[in-house]
């Protein structure tokens, strides 16, 4: 089955993101889950795309501080998140190397591959324009600057469906990157002076680890 929808292309360094018809050519596979974006943050690792400070495949769907309702799944391992469940969706991992197996995913010995790198257009196209180009799908696992992202169940985080999920998709790059920032990496405690710098997702999430460390 096919679905047609609208997604932000980035097609060359330099380019403006560019909003246009695409089509999705497969359901989604097993360990794969297909969310109706409902709305997505723009981070500066998007930025540095567009600026060739990456080295991402092009033409590409970027976008990976995804939320929105799943509305397809693949089942499989870790597709006990299910259709009609509101997800946020993080970073990709592999889920079976040293770090995966001890619980830091983030540090995912596929990381760069999976996230930055990888996602490459593949032919036949999973994700293709409405020339049937083919585009890489898979940005941070999810690519949701589009009305639908086909993700990998690994980076679907289950929230609240009373929460606003359309306001949620910054708590999957930014705010985890802020408040870790400040809990894991600086273990902050109470008397440790503290300089956040920028007021964004990142820093008002540091702000707010620190006020509750
Ligand atoms: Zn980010
Ligand atoms: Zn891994």
């Amino acid at each position: 089955m096919t679905r047609r929808f609208r997604a932000a292309v980035l097609r060359g360094y330099e380019d403006p993101f560019a909003v246009e018809d695409v089509v999705l050519h497969t359901e989604p596979a097993p360990g794969e889950l297909l969310v109706e974006i409902a709305g997505a943050g723009m981070c500066r690792t998007d930025l540095a795309v567009r600026r060739s400070a990456g080295r991402s495949p092009l033409p590409a769907v970027l976008g990976h501080e995804g939320a929105g309702v799943v509305v397809a799944s693949g089942g499989g391992p870790g597709t006990e998140t299910g259709v009609g469940d509101s997800v946020v969706l993080s970073f990709d991992s592999c889920g079976h190397c040293r770090n995966c197996r001890g619980a830091a995913p983030a540090y995912c010995d596929s990381f760069a591959a999976l996230n930055l790198f990888g996602g490459r257009a593949q032919e036949p196209p999973r994700l293709g324009d409405a020339d049937g180009k083919a585009l890489a799908p898979r940005w941070f696992g999810q690519s949701s600057f589009a009305e639908y992202a086909l993700v990998s169940a690994r980076n679907a985080v289950r929230v609240d469906p009373a929460l606003p999920v359309e306001l949620l998709g910054p708590l999957g790059c930014g705010f985890l990157t802020g408040a870790g920032a400040v809990l894991n990496t600086f273990r902050a405690g109470p008397g440790d002076p503290l300089v956040v710098l920028g007021a964004g997702a990142v820093g008002l999430a540091a702000v707010m680890a620190a006020s509750g460390a």
